[in-house]
């Protein structure tokens, strides 16, 4: 056990990410006491239930109340709302970071309702799975995975700082870079592929009508991690889209020309091109285990309830 990095943390949301770590800080002594707000009654008794929070508040401003830390742990489509609901009670010194997928809407969303005095500096674990809700948490989540700050100008360094040790203390590795940046990156390695596997099992559910259930019967492996994928919270990534729409509108166009040129090659018999560019993405994937960002075990090395999931 270390010493709690903060005194008093406010969750905002107590789902999939805030419940891990409430977890996580709880394993690890990283906070004095943890108060937790969610839209949902039933959600705060759950939390309460768990025990993960030590007291549910009422509303978020009422939860904020004496805070060092708050977590605007909420869909990104949300934030504006809290942040205009919290802002008067936010205490002098406090830190708030948010852990949205995206990260140029929220800084344009919360920070005009931050007062002087208080530290915004948003975040971003990239680390998930495709479930949701204050049951779907554990402490191990942010393990070995990527924390993303994306901290404004004129951010006093010494908060951050603190929030950095936080994440790391929950066995993150933290990384800062701007926020734009951030926005362009997720839309390569998350926001887009995610949409593309909401769309490879929109078509299979079509054709499932035609074949009476043969597509779910023989779903292979491609198709099963395709279905993982886009299993994952709708209001989370109708919000993800809605809100990082020119960077993935960028990557999905990019996309669509690989795809053109890949089904000219099929067409023509180009087997050269397929073989090529097959070799090609192979490459990434080695780079990916190298990176110690997944593992070589087959089945994509997931264990039934493995951490790695997917990642907003
Ligand atoms: P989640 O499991 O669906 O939980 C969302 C929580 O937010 C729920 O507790 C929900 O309350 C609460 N909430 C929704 N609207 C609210 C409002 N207007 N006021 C107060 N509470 C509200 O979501 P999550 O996966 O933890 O995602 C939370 C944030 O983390 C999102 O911004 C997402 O982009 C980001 N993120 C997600 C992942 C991932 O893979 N899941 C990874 C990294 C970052 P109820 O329970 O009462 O509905």
């Amino acid at each position: 056990m270390t010493a709690p990095i903060y005194g008093r943390v406010a969750l905002i949301g107590l789902g999939l990410i805030a419940s891990s770590m409430a977890h996580a800080m709880k394993a690890a002594g990283l906070a004095g006491e943890i108060v937790g707000y969610a839209k949902s009654a039933e959600s705060r008794a759950v939390a309460l239930e768990i025990g993960f929070i030590d007291h549910a508040a009422d509303t978020a401003a009422a939860a904020v109340v004496g805070a060092d830390l708050v977590v605007l742990a909420v869909p990104v489509g949300a934030m504006e709302a809290i942040a205009a609901e919290i802002g008067p009670h936010l205490a002098p010194g406090a830190t708030v970071t948010d852990v949205g997928s995206v990260k140029q809407a929220v800084i344009t969303a919360v920070q005009p309702h931050i007062p002087e005095g208080v530290h915004f500096i948003p975040g971003h674990p990239i680390a998930g799975t495709e479930h949701s809700g204050p049951r779907s948490g554990f402490a191990t989540l942010f393990r070995n995975r990527w924390w993303l700050l994306t901290p404004v100008p004129g951010t006093d360094p010494e908060a951050t700082l603190r929030l950095r040790h936080l994440c790391e203390a929950m066995g993150a590795k933290v990384d800062e870079m701007d926020a734009p940046h951030h926005d362009l990156v997720l839309a390569v390695t998350s926001h887009t592929p995610h949409l593309i596997a909401y769309t490879m099992v929109g078509v299979a559910d079509d054709l499932r009508r035609v074949t009476d259930s043969e597509v779910i019967q023989y779903s292979a492996a491609g198709f099963r991690d395709f279905t993982r994928i886009a299993a994952s919270d709708p209001t989370m990534w109708r919000d993800v889209f809605l809100t990082n729409k020119d960077a993935t509108l960028d990557i999905l166009g990019r996309f669509t020309e690989e795809l053109f040129a890949l089904q000219r090659a099929i067409r023509l018999g180009d087997g050269a091109h397929l073989h090529a560019y097959f070799t090609r993405t192979r490459a990434i994937r080695r780079g990916i285990i190298e990176a110690g960002q997944d593992t070589a075990a087959p089945d994509f090395g997931r264990a039934p309830a493995a951490s790695e999931g997917t990642t907003g």
